[in-house]
């Protein structure tokens, strides 16, 4: 089993089948991580990212519910807890008819026993006392929350590593073909390499691995920058989101003010424009912000498909490959049900029902 990519699919697509006992090896053109991931928040979001849409709303909610498990699981088995905390969100309307439309989304998501809570005025106030004056209420889900993004990726491949996969990283795949005896080859930088299964996870650069009688997958990079802040007294209660940014507080004082969507394609440059304006759209949310110190700025490329669901499952063009891309906004969240929803293909279980949604079919010929 081939697993091309390191980010946070790749690996826990490979540590889930090294558990379910399948000789991995992982390529990776990067050091792991080194792709969309490194950049993420990491937010764990499915009732805010999934407004305006059923398929992602529902996998979203199936894979906030894994997270548990599969934390828990994850540092036994890697011997190291990464950084999770589900403190819930904050999500700030700016205006009333904004409010109308959470107050609606709260009562819709009161009818599948999803806790919500409104709030405006004095409640709004005690909960989050920082929010500037343009909010005029609040929308708090209390189960959403965070990870941190590379340090949960290093833990899945530790913990892959454990169960004998192999990590590979700078050797970039260029092809995937068939091989004789039923076997796949996968061309690579350092030679041809053979798997009965091969699995591209990557991310916005998997349409530049060819696949032999397949479309390029339709994968298309957009560009987030997130800033780190320093802020020691850290007072934010919860993930704050408003209307032009997000603040996510970070244990020992940081703020992470996310995030940019730009259609530049493969250009990970931080910019002039996208720094100046993550620190104006935080300071109108919350005004205080303009006493923290800034730190650093992270890029990435967000894995775009042909709509916001991800691209998994086998191909038709190719029998053995199985495509887990195009997770955009949503990777880190996404992660613990990718990674079960390939297994259960690697491994000839029943078919998932989620699967259908996410076919492969459904962007091309693949
Ligand atoms: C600013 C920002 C904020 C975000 N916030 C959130 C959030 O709050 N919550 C959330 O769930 N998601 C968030 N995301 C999205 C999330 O980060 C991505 O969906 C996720 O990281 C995608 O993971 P991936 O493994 O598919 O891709 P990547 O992390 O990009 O990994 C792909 C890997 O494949 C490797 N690779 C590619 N091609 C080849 C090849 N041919 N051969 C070998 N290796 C190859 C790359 O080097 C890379 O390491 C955010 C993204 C950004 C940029």
């Amino acid at each position: 089993m081939i697993v091309i990519g390191a980010g946070i699919i790749g690996s826990a697509v490979a540590w889930e089948l090294a558990a379910a006992g399948a000789r991995v090896r992982v390529l990776d053109m990067r050091a792991p991580a080194g792709g969309a991931t490194q950049a993420s928040a990491a937010m764990l979001a499915p009732y805010i990212e999934g407004h305006g849409s059923e398929a992602l709303s529902a996998v979203g909610q199936r894979s906030l519910q894994a997270y548990d498990g599969f934390i828990e699981r994850l540092a036994s088995e890697a011997g190291r807890r990464p950084l999770y905390d589900r403190r819930g969100t904050l999500e700030v309307a700016r205006d009333e008819a904004h409010g109308r439309r959470l107050r609606a989304s709260a009562e819709a998501l009161a009818t599948e026993g999803v806790e919500t809570t409104w709030l405006e005025g004095p409640s709004l106030h005690a909960a989050e006392p920082l929010l500037g004056p343009g909010a005029v209420g609040a929308l708090l889900v209390p189960c959403h929350g965070f990870v941190g993004g590379t340090d949960l990726t290093e833990a899945l491949l530790i913990a892959a590593t454990a169960r004998g996969a192999v990590i590979e990283d700078h050797v970039r795949a260029t092809r995937v073909r068939a091989g004789s005896n039923g076997r796949l080859v996968v061309e690579t930088t350092r030679g041809a390499m053979t798997a009965d299964r091969v699995v591209l996870a990557g991310g916005s650069w998997s349409g530049q691995v060819a696949v032999d009688g397949a479309d390029p997958v339709p994968v298309h990079p957009v560009r987030g920058q997130l800033l780190h802040l320093a802020w020691p007294e850290q007072p934010l209660a919860r993930i704050v989101w408003g209307a032009d940014c997000y603040l996510v507080p970070w244990p020992g004082g940081e703020v992470l003010v996310g995030a940019t969507v730009e259609d530049v394609g493969f250009d990970e440059r931080a910019t002039v424009a996208g720094v100046t304006g993550l620190i104006e759209a935080a300071c109108a949310l919350v005004p205080r912000l303009g006493d923290a110190a800034f730190t650093s700025v992270r890029v990435g490329l967000r894995p775009g498909g042909i709509d916001d669901l991800p691209i998994v499952g086998p191909s038709a063009a190719l029998p053995g490959l199985i495509y887990a891309t195009a997770h955009y906004r949503n990777g880190v969240l996404l992660a613990p049900l990718t990674a079960q929803l390939v297994r259960g293909l690697v491994m000839d279980e029943p078919a998932d029902p989620a699967l259908a949604h996410l076919s492969p079919a459904r962007a091309g010929a693949l």
